[in-house]
Formats: C-alpha cells, structure tokens, sequence
C-alpha cells in the first residue's frame, strides 16, 4: 500500500496591533492530496459568522417558478423520444427533463421536490432518494441511446454562491463522452496507482483512514463517509462505495445510505449558519480503477454583502484554500452521522 499524507508547516511572523504590536505567529498549512499530488492550503483564521439569513423576501419574490409543481410539467422541456419515449422521468416528488440550457453533450435537470425552497435541515433522505433514482433512468436511458457517453456529473448547485440563479432546489446531471479535467486527473492518478500497487486506491485509502481515525466519519453497507485529507473546498465531507464506478449499479440500500449522509452533512452545514453549497458525484461507466466518488463542499453563505471564497489562489493560482482542519471537521460532523 502506497497511501502518503504530505504536508508542509509555515509560521507567518509579524508585530500585531491587537497584540499590543508584540510579536504574533499564524501557522498555515499546505497539503498534498495522496492521489492526485494536488496542493490544498489550510488557513487558520476566519472571519466572524454573521449568523442566520432571512430567505423570506427571496422566496417570496421568487415563487411560482418554472421548477414549481404548476409549472414544471408545462413548461419544461421534454426528452427526444428515442431516449425518453414518456417526455420526462418522474419517481416520487423528483421530475427529470433536459435542460433548457445544456453544458455538455447530454445537460438534464432534475427538480427535487414540491416546496420552492428547503433550508438546509429540511432536505429529507426521500428527496435525495427519489432525485438520485431519476438520475440513475436518465443515465440508464442515455447511454442505450448513445454508448459512448459514459462520463457522467450528477451534481447540485445551492443558492446563488453556489452558482445556481434558481432557488428551488434541482439537481444537475450531465453527460460527454470525454472527462472532465477532474475526472480525468482522478481516472489517471487512480490507474496509475493500481500499476504500482495492483490495488485499488479507494480501498486502500477507506482501509487506511478507517485505522487512523482522524478523518473517518462513518460507514454504511459498503459506502464509506470521510473528510478529505486534502480537500478542494470548505468543509468537504466525501464517500465513495466499493465496487461500483457509476451511480447506475448502485442498489437501493446504497442510493439510500448517500442520501441519508447527504442530509447529515447539510444539517450540520445548516448548525453552522451555511447555506450554500455545491454536491457531485463523478459516475464513470467502465473504468476499473475508478470508485464512485460524492463531494459535498459548502460555499461563502449568502448574506447582506457577500463575500466570493473564490480568491485569487483559487481562480489563478489553482490552489485550493479552507479554514478548517480536516481533522476538526471529522470530529464535529461524526455525531451527526450517527
Ligand atoms: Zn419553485
């Protein structure tokens, strides 16, 4: 097994004024993600939490929208026939059609259920259950329209910072037959990993953080819940599952167990007065050395003033920046798994 944690320890010294100008030390450090070798700054300082937003004025401006249930079957599109012959995919509260603004070869939508708007404690296992079962039918459906496309993003967009102008909440799902550059990046790192070893990283990883125990939330069936040790946005909580590489063999009790932590994740989110946030699953059809993987990062929550936590490291240096220890993240999220 070739798993490594590197990391690199910096101290930022200088005379502080609300230290009387003595001298002051902030430590930061950097990371190295042990599959992809891509660097992850962890900063220690965060600004003060301005507490909870009134979504009212904004629901209210904003309902009766096209993703309503008055709407949503009227004037949505509808799935070319050869791939859907019914027009739209329906299970439980959760309607899939394309999107009228496609970014890839294949762009759905997928409206998550009645209510216009969900605080983050409020989104249910059964909303993500009856979303992810849609998902698995467009996917399903497409790919025996068209083989070759096989890389798949079932992803969700929340609130404005997470870069969604609709607040009812819907799912993402889009298809190509290339990767994505992260998909691509995973799919390299983890075929590479498996000439070295002739074993699968993300049993290698689940198994290592499993005996640590510093960043291993929960486990459920063969879905495993961890905090990256490098992650790649705020607050990141992933899980991946053993055997399966696309979210089209998953079982129930699999979908199911995504979903329950999922809504763990966001209660916790919500605990913390966050309210934005971006999920995706990266469902790969065919790759051996690659394991489904589920993302959930929070964004800068929408307030009066918002601030983008999308800096200069980020958008121009490709760096990665947070404000929490993995391992602090890991210790306050677990009870909310359990
Ligand atoms: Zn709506």
């Amino acid at each position: 097994m070739e798993i490594k944690f590197e990391r690199y320890f910096f101290q930022s010294e200088f005379l502080s004024p609300v230290n009387g100008f003595d001298s002051v030390s902030v430590p930061t450090e950097v990371r190295i993600d042990p599959l992809t070798k891509r660097r992850s700054r962890i900063i220690t300082w965060a600004l003060p939490d301005k507490g909870k937003f009134d979504f009212s004025k904004m629901i209210e401006e904003s309902k009766g929208c096209i993703f309503c249930p008055e709407n949503v079957l009227l004037k949505t599109p509808l799935f070319l026939k050869e791939i859907v012959p019914e027009g739209r995919i329906s299970i439980g509260n959760a309607v899939g059609f394309p999107n009228l603004f496609p970014a890839g070869a294949y762009g759905s939508v997928i409206v998550l259920c009645k209510e216009h708007f969900l605080n983050l404690h409020e989104f249910t296992p059964e909303v993500y259950e009856d979303g992810f079962k849609v998902a698995v039918e467009i996917i399903r459906k497409t790919m025996a329209y068209d083989p070759d496309a096989r890389f798949w993003q079932i992803s969700q967009n929340y609130l404005l910072p997470g870069g969604s102008s609709i607040l009812h909440p819907h799912l993402q799902v889009i298809g190509d037959p290339i990767p994505t550059n992260e998909m691509e990046s995973l799919l390299e790192a983890s075929a590479s990993y498996f000439q070295r070893n002739q074993t699968l990283f993300w049993n290698d990883l689940v198994r290592t953080e499993e005996g640590l125990g510093e960043r291993y939330i929960a486990t459920s069936g063969k879905v495993h819940w961890f905090v990256s040790y490098a992650p790649i946005g705020f607050n990141e909580v992933c899980a991946t599952v053993e055997g399966h590489s696309s979210l089209t063999t998953l079982s129930q009790e699999e979908i199911s167990a995504f979903a329950k932590g999922i809504v763990s994740t966001l209660k916790y989110y919500y605990d913390k007065n966050l309210n934005s946030f971006n999920l995706g699953f990266y469902s790969i059809t065919d790759e051996d050395h690659h394991q489904l993987l589920l993302r959930i990062i929070s964004r800068s929550p929408i307030q009066p003033y918002y601030l983008n936590d999308w800096t200069s490291f980020e958008v121009l240096q490709s760096e990665l920046t947070l404000n929490i220890y993995p391992e602090v993240l890991c210790r306050e999220i677990r009870p909310y798994f359990s």
